[in-house]
């Protein structure tokens, strides 16, 4: 099917050229889909095969029809399908029972999380109050409204006096979305002191969890937000963001965001690339990301027209559906993005990047993890903190060739332990059966095959047994 891309682009690219930009992302998640769903179906045929093999009688194992279902995709029907030339049936009755159990405990493990979307008084929420604003772009620190406040379960209150949610009429407080996670903080008043625990979107309203430790929050209050953390925060989704320029450069402009996470002490971005990455390759990356922060890039970010930013060459997020006005977010032209999230006003603000792993997460899409701001620092303090506990053990500055000493000593206190054990005289226990010298012993130490051998050596017909003692307590 990932043939039919390139007729698909070249008839449609003149009313949709974005698809040309796209082509060979798209063709390449298609043929890994592709892969991935054959070898599912292989890997089904190969049971359904065995499991027909070990059936006497006419009932296939509802057991393994439920496997073939749940595990590989298998509809009831198709295994059904394939029995049916045979004349076999499927155990329906286990097939069946094996469901229900499913469906049960499915159902128990929705019933701790709550259905949030059906049970919370969101839309209620949106029709008499409506949504509320997002001031955090320009300010960290504001004199909000609190105009709804819910329990933990989504369902409005007029009071709060332990936890729950928050609503203010205009919010500092980012909430969680496009990989930046949200805003943590605190509210105070001369009566209130609340922690603000995170901040998420729920039906494009803007709330923030709280957790009061003096006072009681009531609808109309007037109180000061103020966030917390958000610089680190905001290192690590800039950092992101040339993160992905760079890895464009190295790697090629097939990469593709597949995902991300920045918090306060780490980023996380995910990405379309078929093979591990080469430590050359990773440490360029990071090369680039360095030399794009020390070169001191100001932030530019935009409203454009969509078109607008597209010729800008800005980099969307695969598979996400943009309005027709998007913000950009602009690096001097070193990495521009379409992006919602809070960013430094220069790249040096980001500090110093390290990349700390490169894995893959599933086929096709590989997973690199990094620090910037302060948990650069940190992990560098650690790293040097390390160095000298070593040359401290070692006690030498240069613990690459101390510890290769110490590899060579071990080597040789081995060969010395090795030649003193074997050389360890042993009184065997030999007797000749029939002409066939029977060796019985125990051997505590030395090594084994070097005895045999000797013993074999040394005899024509052999029959050689060895015990090991074991102390038993
Ligand atoms: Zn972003």
């Amino acid at each position: 099917m990932y043939q039919l891309v390139d007729v698909l682009v070249e008839e449609m690219k003149s009313s949709y050229p974005y698809l040309v930009e796209k082509q060979e992302i798209v063709k390449e998640n298609i043929k890994l889909e592709e892969e991935r769903f054959f070898a599912t179906i292989d890997k089904g045929m190969a049971i359904f095969e065995e499991e027909l093999k070990n059936t006497k009688g006419n009932l296939f194992s509802g057991e393994v029809a439920f496997k073939l279902y749940d595990t590989f995709g298998f509809p009831l029907d198709l295994t059904e399908d394939m029995l049916k030339e045979k004349g076999i049936k499927v155990d329906k009755k286990t097939f069946d029972t094996l469901m229900d159990e499913q469906k049960a405990k499915a159902k128990l493990a929705w019933k701790g999380s709550g259905d949030i979307a059906k049970d919370g008084d969101f839309k209620a929420i949106l029709e008499t109050i409506g949504k509320n604003e997002f001031v955090g772009y320009e300010t960290t620190k504001c004199q909000s409204k609190i105009i709804a406040l819910l329990d933990d379960n989504f369902k409005q209150v007029k009071s709060l006096e332990n936890s729950g949610w928050m609503m203010l009429d205009k919010t500092p407080f980012y909430a969680t979305s496009g990989g930046q996670i949200g805003d943590i903080g605190y509210i105070n008043t001369n009566d209130i002191n609340c922690k603000v625990l995170q901040t998420s979107q729920y039906f494009t309203l803007n709330l923030s969890q709280v957790e009061i430790q003096k006072g009681t929050l009531k609808i109309g209050d007037m109180v000061d937000a103020v966030v917390e953390d958000r610089q680190e925060i905001q290192k690590h989704h800039s950092a992101t963001h040339l993160l992905q320029s760079a890895l464009k450069k190295v790697l090629g402009d097939t990469v593709s965001q597949a995902g991300s996470l920045n918090d306060s002490t780490r980023l996380r971005f995910d990405f379309t690339y078929a093979k591990a990455m080469s430590k050359e390759q990773l440490d360029e990356v990071e090369n680039i990301v360095n030399d794009m922060i020390l070169n001191n890039l100001d932030v530019n970010i935009q409203e454009l027209d969509i078109q607008e930013a597209r010729k800008k060459g800005a980099i969307a997020m695969f598979g996400e559906k943009y309005g027709d006005v998007v913000r950009v977010v602009d690096f001097e032209g070193a990495s521009v993005e379409f992006c919602g999230g809070t960013h430094v006003q220069n790249t040096a603000q980001v500090g110093s990047f390290y990349i700390t792993s490169e894995k893959g997460v599933s086929a096709g899409v590989r997973r690199i993890e990094a620090v910037c701001g302060k948990s650069a620092y940190l992990l560098s303090k650690s790293n040097s903190k390390n160095i000298e506990n070593i040359e401290n053990s070692v006690k030498s500055k240069d613990i690459i060739s101390s510890i290769n000493k110490l590899k060579e000593q071990i080597k040789t206190l081995k060969i010395e332990v090795q030649t003193a054990q074997n050389s360890t005289v042993s009184v065997l226990d030999e007797e000749n059966i029939n002409g066939v010298k029977v060796v019985v012993d125990i051997l505590n130490n030395g090594d084994l095959k070097a005895k045999v051998d000797d013993i074999k050596n040394a005899n024509d017909k052999v029959a050689i047994f060895y015990y090991k003692q074991k102390m038993i307590k």
